[in-house]
């Protein structure tokens, strides 16, 4: 096998999550009180950066934040994992993307994204950050930065022989040339069915093989604690059991899964063992509260379903 200096590179967004608790929502013109405010690292980047050295994994981070105290933040948690941020850049001109969450009583999120410097991250910073991306094994995207970077960089894996792995979220339309080259593209129900274009919930099988046509290599579909759907090219689409997991929070499982099946896949794994292995992790990430402070290591996974 070739060797890499990255398992993975992640290619996204860095945000300061603000979360308040409320026991309503303001109506248009209402002031409400809630909870303390508390911030944590998030940003789905960041997030799967962060799952995938704490995995074990060698993993880097393209991305931007401002120049503020949100970004030291971020860089603190990225590095205290152990993420290279060599081309994590500061935007002096822009600030650190925030997510603004609001909890309500039953635990329901709502949440306005700003993406600040998020906003900024251009072609220019992948023609920069070129030599780390052509270095990655598997080179990993979601789409909370501009589409124009994510395209460059895919083109910078591909032609280095890396593997690309996109994350639909947000769902948003993509250009073929991606959507091709996505070894797999990792979607949860919601966004396979925004990407088909029409009302296809049902059997998640079915939905899987329709994306599968659709242009990617593979495909996975992540269903939560239902485990995922795996469609390999042509063959026909498997379904993955989950472990059982007391679910205290589900924030960030979707990312925990993500960086795991990357890392897996750059290890050599085919991409259904990746997948099992990923079910574990994105398993463990819901038993803990918050996004990164659940992701697990390795010796928290739990053990496969029997
Ligand atoms: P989010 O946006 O909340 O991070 P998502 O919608 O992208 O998540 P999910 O399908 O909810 O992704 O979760 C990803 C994977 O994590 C699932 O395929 C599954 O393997 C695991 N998982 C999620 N929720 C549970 C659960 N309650 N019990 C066990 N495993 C779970």
């Amino acid at each position: 096998m070739r060797s890499w200096d990255w398992d993975v590179v992640v290619v996204g967004s860095v945000n300061a999550d603000l979360v308040v608790g409320v026991d309503r929502r303001p109506a248009p013109g209402e002031t409400v009180l809630g909870s303390d405010l508390a911030t944590h690292p998030g940003g789905k980047g960041a997030n799967q950066a962060v799952a995938a050295a704490r995995l074990g994994g060698r993993a880097g981070l393209v991305g931007r934040v401002g120049d503020d105290g949100h970004g030291e933040l971020l860089r603190g948690a990225l590095a205290a994992d152990g993420v290279d941020l060599a081309h994590l850049l500061t935007t002096p001109d822009a600030p650190t993307g925030v997510a603004l969450i609001t909890v309500g009583p039953d635990g329901d999120n709502s949440i306005i994204v700003s993406p600040g410097a998020n906003a900024r991250l251009g072609p220019d910073d992948v023609t920069a950050a070129r030599a780390m991306i052509a270095a990655a094994s598997v080179v990993s995207f979601q789409l909370e930065v501009p589409l124009p970077a994510v395209v460059a960089a895919a083109r910078v894996a591909a032609e280095a022989g890396g593997r690309i792995v996109l994350n639909l979220s947000p769902p948003a339309p993509v250009p073929d040339e991606l959507l091709t080259r996505c070894d797999p593209l990792v979607v949860n129900e919601h966004e396979a069915t925004y990407l088909l274009g029409e009302d296809r919930a049902g059997d998640p099988r079915a939905l899987a093989a329709a994306l599968a046509r659709s242009g990617p290599r593979s495909v996975v579909v992540t269903l939560g604690a239902d485990g995922v759907v795996v469609a390999d090219g042509a063959a026909a689409p498997v379904r993955i059991p989950s472990p059982r997991a007391e679910a205290v929070d589900t924030t960030g499982a979707g990312d925990a899964f993500t960086a795991a099946l990357c890392l897996r896949l750059a290890r050599g794994d085919p991409l259904l063992d990746a997948a099992r292995y990923a079910a574990r992790a994105g398993a463990a990430a819901v038993r803990k509260a918050g996004a990164q402070s659940s992701f697990p290591t390795p010796d928290e996974l739990p053990p496969p379903p029997a």
